[in-house]
């Protein structure tokens, strides 16, 4: 029998239903192979084996008594550290609310714990959430269990390496420009970003509040799909959340099939500006795809040339507005400064030691963009850019079901090659960033090796706005070329972590 760390959430969670093993055995082995390995993977920022093991507890004693509280019910899960949670700090990756315990749990949180999952701890991420690599968080970068000395993704690289390295079987993160997608990518692990509004985002510290997403990061599609249905659903405390069901995720995995299937690729995402192998990748989905008697077309989006630029106005935009609140009044961190203590002046000492660099920057790009005189030419063209994307979407999705681009331009980069240059950080984005600006579910998918340096590479799906059903369809028809091909999913070939 396989270890229990290398099995997927979904044989878990048959293994417990059938009794075959319980709860506190599962979350006991994920939960000493996480406290091994998390100094060398840095996925976690706060981990307690007393929460995790006393959920563990309560799920065998409610399957005890006859109650299966879910799909995944005993199912151990690590979740971002920019979820509100009351049983442990929760600090975004930031100074600024070190120490902080919040008041109440984030609903997805609520949901987790209604639901029989006992969470492992918190995981890293880029200061609220902004960054690609979590090299920007203030707790240190996460590192991706492929190769110790290269980045995880971000912001969600926390989630990523643990659930690539097997220190949780599954995880939550939030996607507000890529942050699920990107370090599924470079960690070969699935990653979702359901439709806006799909999954509540009340108690997440919101970075852009019209982007922000929270979803699902695990090892396969099916587990993705899963989570994703454990976590979605209305709910009153937050006003964007979807009134209507998109379905069951799990039964489109379960059911896909390539039948009338129409594909497009995006003009602009297909050629230039992608690393050689992570192109060949991309090819090589298509080719089987096509080879599968799936229909491919290509189609046109060129307003997509202008989605990042469009993108670093509106989310420095919301961004600045959003971190206002962190005034040293109210949370975390408090700063005195030297002389006469006004209200004004503590906040300025808090935010100036609380804030890291990117935050700062994005912050001061965001007021400036906003401001009277400039709103027009920046905020506003960047609004218009959003529209013009969302046509782009429109027209593309007359003609086929999903889009397909490669997630990210490369593959892990090294630690460090890119954390002193915000620009080649943004551009990692590329791909990502539309569906965000549209609303619209994305998911990655692995699709092989990179051939000149042997690391994961990932196909992003994007689907029509409540769709999200399909884009699982095709993320499972697409997972299984590979799976036919390896075996299994890609991260059996991944390197196993050693504990020293
Ligand atoms: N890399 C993007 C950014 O820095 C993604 C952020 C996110 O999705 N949270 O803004």
């Amino acid at each position: 029998m396989t270890e229990l760390v290398f099995k997927t959430a979904a044989e878990i969670a048959d293994l417990i239903a059938s009794k075959e093993i319980s709860s506190q055995e599962v979350t006991k082995a994920f939960y000493d192979r996480a406290e091994a390995l998390n100094p060398q993977t840095n996925s976690y920022l706060y981990q307690s084996r007393e929460n995790a093991m006393a959920a563990a507890v309560s799920a065998d004693k409610a399957q005890a008594e006859g109650k299966i509280l879910s799909i995944l019910h005993g199912v151990p899960i690590a979740v971002k550290d920019n979820l509100t949670t009351t049983d442990a700090p929760t600090t975004s990756g930031s100074k600024i609310l070190e120490g902080w315990v919040p008041q109440y749990d984030a609903t997805v949180v609520k949901k987790l714990r209604a639901s029989g999952l006992p969470i492992l701890g918190k995981t890293n991420l880029d200061e609220f959430a902004m960054g690609s690599s979590t090299e920007y968080s203030a707790f240190g970068p996460s590192r991706n269990p492929w190769d110790l000395d290269r980045i995880p993704g971000g912001s969600g690289g926390g989630s990523s390496s643990a659930v690539a390295g097997h220190l949780a079987p599954i995880a939550i993160g939030s996607d507000t420009g890529g942050s699920i997608r990107y370090p599924a990518a470079v960690t070969g692990s699935v990653g979702a970003k359901p439709t806006y509004g799909a999954v509540s985002r009340y108690g997440l510290i919101a970075l852009a509040s019209s982007l922000d997403q929270i979803g699902p990061v695990s090892n396969t599609v099916l587990d993705s799909a899963l989570l994703q249905d454990v976590i979605s659903g209305h709910d009153p405390h937050d006003s964007t959340s979807l009134k209507d069901s998109l379905g069951s995720m799990t039964d489109a995995v379960k059911n896909a099939d390539v039948k009338g299937l129409r594909v497009g690729i995006v003009k602009q995402l297909s050629k230039d500006g992608f690393q050689p192998g992570v192109k060949a990748c991309f090819d090589d989905t298509i080719a089987k795809l096509t080879a599968q008697g799936v229909e491919v077309v290509e189609v046109d989006c060129p307003s997509f040339e202008y989605a990042i630029a469009a993108y670093y106005l509106i989310l420095p935009a919301e961004a600045s507005s959003n971190l206002a609140k962190f005034d040293s009044v109210r949370f975390g961190l408090r700063v005195a400064p030297e002389g006469n203590p006004t209200i004004e002046r503590v906040m300025a000492a808090t935010r100036e030691a609380g804030f890291g660099p990117e935050v700062k920057r994005r912050i001061i790009l965001g007021t400036y963009a906003l401001s009277s005189g400039y709103y027009d030419a920046y905020y506003g063209s960047a609004q218009k850019v959003r529209t013009l994307i969302q046509q782009d979407l429109e027209k593309a999705f007359s003609q086929v079901d999903v889009l397909l681009t490669p997630t990210a331009p490369t593959t892990a980069f090294k630690i460090g090659e890119k954390v002193n240059d915000p620009i080649a950080m943004y551009l990692n984005d590329v791909a990502t960033i539309p569906a965000n600006l549209a609303g619209i579910p994305g998911m990655s998918v692995p699709n092989g090796l990179a051939q000149e340096d042997g690391l994961p590479s990932g196909v992003q799906i994007l689907a029509p706005a409540m769709q999200d059903a399909q884009m699982y369809r095709v993320g499972a028809i697409i997972e299984k070329l590979y799976t036919d091909e390896w075996g299994s999913p890609l991260i059996a070939k991944a390197p196993k972590l050693e504990v020293k």
